[in-house]
């Protein structure tokens, strides 16, 4: 069984489509489980969505912005 940890360690190949099926199911039935996990994959979605620093260079705010988000975030996980 997954730990959290792991889930954490994962989400970003797990945003990317990068995982097989057997990684895939372990994970979707710990979000299946676990109230955490599924609240932090949900805010990882929507961080990656409203960043465009995968594509182009960020601006000084938009980068001080997503590390205050990240920041706030971070202290709900072990
Ligand atoms: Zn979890």
């Amino acid at each position: 069984m997954l730990k959290c940890r792991d889930v954490v360690n994962t989400a970003d190949q797990l945003l990317d489509g990068d995982m097989n099926h057997r990684q895939l199911l372990a994970i979707k039935m710990h979000l299946l489980m676990c109230s955490h996990c599924r609240r932090y994959v949900r805010q990882l979605r929507a961080l990656l969505r409203a960043i465009p620093f995968m594509y182009k260079k960020a601006s000084d705010t938009e980068v001080s912005k997503v590390m205050e988000h990240v920041h706030s975030h971070r202290d709900n996980y072990p």
